[in-house]
């Protein structure tokens, strides 16, 4: 339970934007994990950084854990209060602060959601391409790092992010990176605070990179005899220097699940699907010579999504692919894998990956962002079966070590939360202390979204 003292000072600070009470409390302790429902002790919706500088003090002053709260997507327990406390969320800070056409450049508070951000940037001419697939905020994004399936043409969000406003664990506010593109001025601490998922700081506004809305997009989805030849087609399309601006791999599970469940008729086989960005001229060569390339690893059932249309309902189902594979299996619940090695590795990480699932007989659909070499296996697991969890544990223990073994990472994109906390001395070893020192240093008293991403006591 949290303080008194402090509850009535952020009472003071907040007035009913501090709730104590109902069902605000529950929705902040579900998640999108397999992690059980974990309900905070308040929820704060700040309206500005001096007001979140405030808070973040009053709690600094009382001990009391403070946890940042985006759109509540991430998928390793990352936002839930496991130790009680305050949930911050930055629903009330989603403005956008000012848009720089020239510099090609928006500045943003954190609350904002991707797709609120390109429906106000559409008449611009100018995008954030960072696509996730939830709509997530754009704060929670540069907490867990997030990238997605335009990484291979646009970079992650990291690759995307100028600057940054941040409230320290004591309350003061700083700000790293400016509007320049480049910049050697000391560390990078814009680098530091992405991806630290609210452990070192909370980040109240965003200097972000756009990049022009395409002129022209073509899109299609195409079937491979097998995995390896959908691989071999990615590898040779990025060699030969064609631009693609989204590459996708599903398995023939997911194939067949879209078919019971989206009503599509694919052939029960991997596929891909990609997409071109440029002019009308250059999106047309992309994809003609994509064609010739795929076609020369065994690439059948070509289907263009010529229209606008078509093309939303492909990325649209593809986006609802987690959904769809948790909905055909009843009453269960996802649990996603997320390892990513160099490309030239993909294939034989992906059939380990299918041999291991067969061995512990769970059901497990993979898909990924194959033009990065990440992929996902969505483990679709029976509630309260202590034993089945434990199967996909083990499955997901082999998968870090094999995305170590291959020279990879136990996690592309999604993140450490408390899921991957354990798997962090494997891809680190004593990076991973001086990642607990860095805490440390900047939150002594640890409590900026307590039990994630490093062990303090280390
Ligand atoms: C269907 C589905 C598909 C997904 N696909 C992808 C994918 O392709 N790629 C990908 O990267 N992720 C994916 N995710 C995971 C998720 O969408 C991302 O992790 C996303 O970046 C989380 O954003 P959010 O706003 O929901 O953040 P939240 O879940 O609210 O928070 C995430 C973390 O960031 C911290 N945080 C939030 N706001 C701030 C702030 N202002 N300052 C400091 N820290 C903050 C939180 O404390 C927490 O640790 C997917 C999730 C789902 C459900």
């Amino acid at each position: 339970m949290m303080d008194a003292t402090a509850l009535s000072e952020l009472s003071a600070l907040l007035g009913s934007r501090l709730i104590t009470a109902g069902g605000d409390l529950r929705s902040h302790g579900q998640n999108e994990s397999w992690f059980p429902e974990t309900p905070p002790d308040a929820v704060a919706y700040p309206e500005t950084t001096e007001e979140v500088s405030r808070l973040v003090a009053i709690c600094a002053r009382h001990g009391c854990p403070v946890v940042a709260w985006g759109a509540g997507t991430s998928l390793e327990g990352h936002a839930l209060a496991f130790d009680g406390g305050v949930v911050v969320d930055f629903a009330r800070m989603n403005r956008v602060l000012e848009v720089r056409p020239g510099d090609m450049q928006v500045v943003v508070q954190p609350g904002i959601t991707r797709e609120a951000l390109n429906a106000e940037l559409r008449a611009t001419g100018l995008m954030f391409p960072v696509d996730p697939g939830a709509n997530a905020s754009i704060g929670g994004m540069a907490g867990t790092r997030a990238s997605g399936t335009t990484t291979v043409r646009y970079g992650t969000v990291r690759d995307n992010i100028l600057a940054l406003e941040v409230v320290l664990a004591d309350g003061r506010v700083i700000r790293t990176g400016s509007g320049a593109r480049k910049s050697a001025a000391g560390y990078d601490l814009t680098g530091l605070f992405v991806g630290s998922e609210g452990t070192l700081g909370l980040i109240t506004e965003l200097t972000l990179r756009l990049h022009g809305q395409p002129e022209a997009i073509s899109a299609a989805v195409c079937a491979f005899p097998d995995f390896a030849a959908a691989v071999d087609t990615v590898i040779a399309t990025i060699q030969s220097g064609i631009p693609m601006a989204r590459i996708e791999f599903v398995d023939e599970t997911v194939a067949r699940i879209f078919n019971a469940q989206a009503g599509t008729a694919f052939p029960e086989l991997p596929h891909l699907m990609v997409e071109f960005h440029g002019s009308d001229a250059s999106a047309a060569e992309d994809a003609r010579r994509f064609g010739e390339v795929a076609e020369s690893f065994g690439a059948l059932g070509f289907d263009w999504a010529s229209t606008t249309e078509d093309r939303n309902r492909l990325w649209r189902m593809r986006h609802g692919a987690y959904r769809t594979c948790i909905a055909s299996r009843p009453g269960c619940m996802g649990m996603v894998t997320d390892i990513c090695v160099p490309i030239s590795r993909l294939a034989e990480a992906v059939a380990e990956t299918r041999a291991d699932i067969a061995e512990l007989e769970l059901v497990g659909p993979i898909l990924g962002h194959v033009g990065d070499g990440n992929f996902h296996a969505i483990l679709l697991l029976e509630r309260d079966n202590p034993e089945e969890l434990a199967r996909a544990k083990t499955l997901t223990r082999r998968l870090a070590e094999r995305a170590v073994r291959l020279g990879g990472t136990v996690t592309g994109e999604h993140g450490v939360g408390v899921g991957k906390k354990g798997l962090m001395p494997l891809e680190h070893g004593e990076a991973w202390e001086v990642m607990a020192r860095i805490k440390r240093a900047l939150d002594p008293d640890g409590i900026l979204n307590p039990g994630k991403v490093v062990e303090v006591s280390q």
